[in-house]
């Protein structure tokens, strides 16, 4: 599982970047009380995120790597924050 505790500090890592990304999308969202990210398994907002890592991937990096981190972060994920209590 992922958690993020400095999510604006990591956005200088790849992974930093990929969660942004999938963030600004709508493709995962934090939790208010917990601060897990979550799938929203949403297609659409992935495909945005995937388009914008084709038009703007980071610095340095290419294509390739920025689609294929953004995926390694959306399978980490779950689409339930473990700490939220079951509907
Ligand atoms: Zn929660």
């Amino acid at each position: 599982m992922l958690v993020i505790k400095e999510r604006r500090a990591a956005i200088r890592t790849l992974q930093g970047w990929a969660i942004s990304v999938l963030v600004e999308a709508g493709a995962i969202s934090e939790c208010e009380g917990h601060g897990w990210m979550k799938d929203r398994a949403d297609p659409h907002a992935r495909e945005r995120a995937l388009v914008i890592a084709r038009q703007d991937p980071p610095l340095g990096v290419s294509t390739e790597e920025a689609i294929a981190e953004l995926r390694d972060v959306l399978y980490s994920m779950g689409d339930t924050c473990p700490e939220c209590p079951p509907d």
